[in-house]
Formats: structure tokens, C-alpha cells, sequence
């Protein structure tokens, strides 16, 4: 680590051939120990821990300052390395040979009792780590995710850097972005009653940078978007944003490759094996039932419809009349009982499914199940070859409407599977992506900003609701790191995209005049990608949402309990902004403050 004139080596890098030299340590009390008079006390800098021994004899405090040391005090160690006397060695730790005697031992500041404990083991609240976060990151779980997100972001931008691109940076203060979410507003002084948006990604900067001739450009950049919280949402988080010029999806899929297999190789010391897994959304979606498919594991969705294509079975005949499906997964030797089969009976119904079928094999190969006596035998064989089952397999069956096949059998499939042999990390790339999600009621939503390229103007204009776009995803472990697409650089067709997507003519030119106008100044074919670094930073630390890996995260309710924002503004403030708070919410904020003894609200 680095070290200066107040301490000279980092605590956690002392090892027995350090011994007899003189060291000058600083850092924290983690742990006091007392044995005959003598005070061993560890002590905790950034790199590590070493065991500090303070012998008054040697006088190099005070007695009054040495026995006032308590926990979490700041201080700072002259002395001598040592080996420790023989079976006292720690051999979990890295420093466990060795401990330094104090020759002098200066107080550099005390500290209060704390509101929870350093100490890795005590279970602490999280809206209380939040609050504290500052002591939460002296503990060894924050302090090594910290680490490995600086380590995940230095590794990003030495790919970027040897591979010729430029880091700019966007502002932050500026109009619409559209990539689909709420924008977080900030308000304008000079010109009051207007607002600045802040951007949801760096989207257009990024175009306009490859129409100025930048050609490669990448930026660690914050993005806000105003969404709900959930385990793996932020309204600030932040993404490895990069752009090409003369560039097509394959140019980026193979930059994500170094990426990630850079970081990965940087992180967990193993070597990703290239080209990533590509799955076209639709194989994606039959295959898995969704399109960020956990691939650590197989256990596919299979189409049974030919199966049971003149079955007499009632239940599946009746959906596939009404153009419904069925379909089916082998979950392997699950061995449920049959509360637990019951159990996958009702999540799958919780999930929108009618109901599911749950087969057993039997050792003699024959399949029990609620439903085996109104299944032909050819029927049953038909299942076992379709599914490839075996003797203890379970497989589970689902006829409904596509979407809630592939959304109950994919939710299942992800519910029973485990990784498969040493497949810790199953990177895969999902492309083909339609322009449109049909919601239930045949309603089009784009499913990606509206600046994607699609395949075909032809087919987009002719029949929007398939139409395929030259956008792509980076999945990982069934999470979405991030997407991608190749972009329109011609300006009639941004202008046709738009009127598809239910942008008028007049609101395109209100919102993105200035960037159609860009276009027509000889744009370069360009793509670009963005990853967000918080998801993946969270899955190669095994962590299970994403405010583990953020220094100074909000809680899900969007409010940091550290500093208490978002936090009301005095008056004055409100009139330099030409703002008033309308008297409804004024009337919360009554109530709220009636309640609210302390006063703390204001
Ligand atoms: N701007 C997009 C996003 O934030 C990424 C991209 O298309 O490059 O998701």
C-alpha cells in the first residue's frame, strides 16, 4: 500500500521477513487483548491486520493513554517486527507470524463508543450500515467490495485504453434522454420555471461524440433514472458507457469480451473461455422463458404440443384448440415429497399459470402422476423421449398461453436449477431483439431506446408488432448486464422510427431537433454498448443486490439514511426558483410533522 511520513508499511503486509525491521504503522484498534499487564492489540489499516504488543515496561505511551485504548481509536505504531513465540501463531491471518512491539504509541484520535460493532460476525441492521456507512466500509465485506469495484472499473478502462479509446466525459446536466424511465429534474435559477434533466444514460452525447469524429469513446458514467427500487435498481448507478463509429454488433460483442474477460481474470483469477454463448431473443425466450437466461445449468423448455397434438386429455386439448401451448421441463432428481410437488403446483399458479402437471418417473421407467390415467401410453413415451427422462427425474408441464408458459417454466426452471459442474459465471449474449414488447392487450412498447437501428424499415413499418431490431443484451447468471444496438445515422430513418414509436413529427423536432439536425452532417454507421458496472460488480462478489458494491447507496425507498437525503429546502431557496410546494403536500408535511416530536422532519 502506499504509505508516507506517517507510517511506513501497510499493517496487513508485515510476514516473518519483515523481522527485526523498525516499522512505523497507523490505523485502527480492531481488537484488545490483555494478558499479564501486557495489551496485544490488532491493528486494522486498508491492507490488512497486525498484531500490535504494548508492553508498559517499554513505556511508549503513558499508562493513563494505554489503558484508556479502546476500539476503533486511531493511532499510530513505532516499534520492532518479530516472530511470535512459538504456537502463538495465527495462521489465518497473513501477518500470523509476525507482531510488532511498540516502542512508541501515539493517539492520533479516540473514538465514541460505536453504534454497532467492527466486527465481521455481529449482524447489523442494514438502514443502520446505511447511516454508518462510513464505519459499515471498515469492515472487511465493504472494504473488499470497494476494492473489487476500483479493481473491475481499472481493468475496464485498460481495455478501453489499449484498445484506442477515447474517455469523455458528458454532462450531467441536460435535456431528455429517453431510455424509457422517469427523469430526475433539477431546476433552473437563471431561467425559471425550466428544468434540466439528468441523464438516464449518456445516449445522445455519445452519438453526437461519433458524428464529431471521436470514433472510440467510453465513460465510467452516472446515470439517474426515477424507477421504483428493487434489489438490483438505483436511481443513480452507474455504467461502462462506450460508442464506435464504422462499427456493426459484432465489433461490440467482441469488445465485451475483453471487457468481461478481463475483469473476470482480474477478479476471480479465472480465464473466460470466447466467443460468448449468442442466443437470438426468440431461442432465448422458447429455450429459457426469458431473455436473460441463467445458463449456469441446461434444463431447457421443451415444446410438447406435437405430443399431445390429438391427445384426449381435456385440459391440454382445450388450450391448444384455443391457439395456447404446452410445454415442459425435466427438473432432474428433485425427490419431493408431495407437499413440495404441491408447493411447485402453487407457484406456478402464483406465477399466472391455470395449473401444472408434474410427472415422476418411476424406477421400472412407467410415470406417476395425477394425470398418467388420462394420457395414452404412447403419450407417456412421447414425454419421457421429448424430455429425455430417466428413472427419479420430475418433469414439470405447463399448457397455457405462450407468454405464461415461458414466463412459469422459466421462473420454475430458475427455482430448481443449480449450477452445473464448475460453471460459475455463464456470460452469453442474447441479439435479435424485437423493436416492440406486446403487452397482454397487443399494446407496443419500444423495448429499446429509440435511437436502436432496426433490421428492416420495411418490416417495422409493415408489421411493427415482430419487427426485429439490431439490438442486442449481455446476460450473465440470468441477470441483464447491460444492452447495446446498432444506431440509425440516417436521419429519415430516425425521423421514420420515431413516427412508428408514436413520436410525432412535432414533438421529435420539440425534443431531438437539434440531434435529427446532427445526423445530417455526414454520421458515421456507429454502435455502442453500456454495462452496468454496480450489477456486475455485485454478481463477482456473490452479493445479493446491487447496494453492497455502492459506497454510498440509497435505500429502497430512494432515501440515504446518511445524510437524509431528499430532504426539504427552505423557502427562500424555493422562491430563487421560482417554485412553490403545492398546498396538498404542504398539508402532508403538517401531518407528517404532528407526528414528528422531535422536529427532525424539517
Ligand atoms: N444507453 C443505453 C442504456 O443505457 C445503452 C446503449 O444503447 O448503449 O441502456
Amino acid at each position: 500500500m502506499a504509505t508516507g511520513l506517517m507510517k511506513t508499511v501497510g499493517a496487513g503486509e508485515l510476514r516473518a521477513s519483515d523481522v527485526d525491521s523498525s516499522v512505523v504503522l497507523a490505523g485502527w484498534i480492531a481488537r484488545r487483548r490483555d494478558h499479564g499487564g501486557v495489551a496485544f492489540l490488532d491493528l486494522r489499516d486498508s491492507s490488512g491486520i497486525a498484531q500490535v504488543v504494548v508492553n508498559p515496561e517499554d513505556a511508549p505511551a503513558d499508562e493513563a493513554t494505554i489503558n484508556g485504548l479502546r476500539l476503533e481509536y486511531c493511532i499510530q505504531v513505532e516499534g520492532r517486527v518479530r516472530l511470535r513465540p512459538e504456537g502463538m501463531e495465527n495462521t489465518e491471518l497473513p501477518t500470523g507470524a509476525v507482531e510488532v512491539v511498540a516502542s512508541k504509541l501515539t493517539v492520533l484520535s479516540t473514538a465514541d463508543p460505536l453504534p454497532f460493532s467492527i466486527d465481521e460476525r455481529a449482524d447489523v441492521d442494514e438502514s443502520k450500515r446505511l447511516q454508518y456507512r462510513y464505519l459499515d466500509m471498515r469492515r472487511t465485506r465493504m472494504a473488499e467490495n470497494l476494492r473489487a469495484r476500483s479493481r473491475v472499473i481499472q481493468a475496464m478502462r485498460s481495455v478501453m485504453d489499449s484498445e484506442g479509446f477515447l474517455e469523455v466525459e458528458t454532462p450531467t446536466l441536460i435535456a431528455s434522454t429517453p431510455e424509457g424511465a422517469r427523469d430526475m429534474l433539477v431546476p433552473s435559477r437563471l431561467r425559471k420555471g425550466t428544468f434540466y434533466a439528468l441523464p438516464q444514460s449518456p445516449q445522445l452525447f455519445k452519438q453526437l461524440l461519433m458524428v464529431g469524429g471521436v470514433e472510440r469513446y467510453y465513460q465510467v458514467a452516472r446515470c439517474y433514472r426515477d424507477e421504483d427500487f428493487r434489489a438490483d435498481r438505483q436511481v443513480e448507478f452507474t455504467q461502462l458507457d462506450f460508442e464506435g463509429s464504422f462499427w456493426g454488433q459484432e465489433d461490440v460483442l467482441e469488445t465485451l469480451e475483453k471487457i468481461c474477460t478481463a475483469v473476470v481474470s482480474d477478479i476471480r483469477g479465472v480465464e473466460l473461455a470466447t466467443p460468448f454463448e449468442r442466443l437470438t431473443y426468440d431461442d432465448a425466450m422458447d429455450r429459457f422463458g426469458t431473455d436473460k437466461p441463467d445458463l449456469r445449468f441446461d434444463m431447457e423448455i421443451v415444446n410438447l404440443d406435437e405430443v399431445f397434438a390429438s391427445t384426449e386429455f381435456k385440459a391440454f386439448a382445450g388450450v391448444l384448440a384455443d391457439g395456447g401451448t404446452v410445454r415442459g421441463i425435466n427438473g432432474g432428481a428433485l425427490g419431493l415429497a408431495r407437499s413440495g410437488l404441491d408447493g411447485l403446483v402453487s407457484r406456478a399458479q402464483e406465477l399466472g399459470a391455470k395449473g401444472l402437471v408434474w410427472m415422476v418417473v418411476e424406477e421400472d421407467g412407467t410415470l406417476r402422476s395425477p394425470v398418467a390415467k388420462f394420457l395414452s401410453d404412447g403419450e407417456l413415451a412421447a414425454i419421457i423421449d421429448a424430455l429425455d427422462a430417466g428413472p427419479g427425474d420430475t418433469l414439470l408441464i405447463v399448457a397455457d398461453r405462450v407468454r405464461v408458459v415461458r414466463t412459469v417454466l422459466g421462473e420454475l426452471r430458475l427455482g430448481i436449477g443449480r449450477p452445473e459442474g464448475n460453471n460459475e459465471l455463464a456470460f452469453a449474449f442474447v441479439v435479435d431483439f424485437p423493436v416492440f414488447e406486446v403487452d397482454d392487450d397487443g399494446s407496443l412498447a419500444p423495448a429499446h431506446h429509440p435511437f436502436t437501428a432496426p433490421a428492416s424499415l420495411d418490416e417495422l413499418v409493415n408489421s411493427p408488432a415482430t419487427a426485429v431490431s439490431k439490438a442486442y443484451d449481455l446476460v450473465l447468471n440470468g441477470a441483464e448486464l447491460g444492452s447495446g444496438s446498432v444506431r440509425i445515422h440516417d436521419p429519415e430513418m430516425q425521423a421514420k422510427v420515431f413516427e412508428v414509436m408514436g413520436i410525432s413529427d412535432e414533438e421529435a423536432e420539440a425534443r431531438f431537433g437539434w440531434f435529427l439536425e446532427a445526423l445530417r452532417y455526414g454520421t458515421p454507421p456507429h454502435a455502442g454498448f453500456a454495462i452496468g458496472i454496480d450489477r456486475l460488480v455485485s454478481i463477482l462478489r456473490d452479493e445479493p443486490n446491487i447496494r453492497e458494491v455502492m459506497p454510498f447507496p440509497k435505500t429502497q425507498t430512494g432515501a440515504d439514511p446518511l445524510t437524509g437525503s431528499p430532504g426539504r429546502v427552505d423557502a427562500a431557496q424555493l422562491a430563487e426558483l421560482g417554485i412553490d410546494i403545492r398546498s396538498e403536500v404542504r398539508e402532508e408535511w403538517a401531518e407528517e410533522e404532528s407526528g414528528d416530536e422531535d422536529g427532525v422532519g424539517a
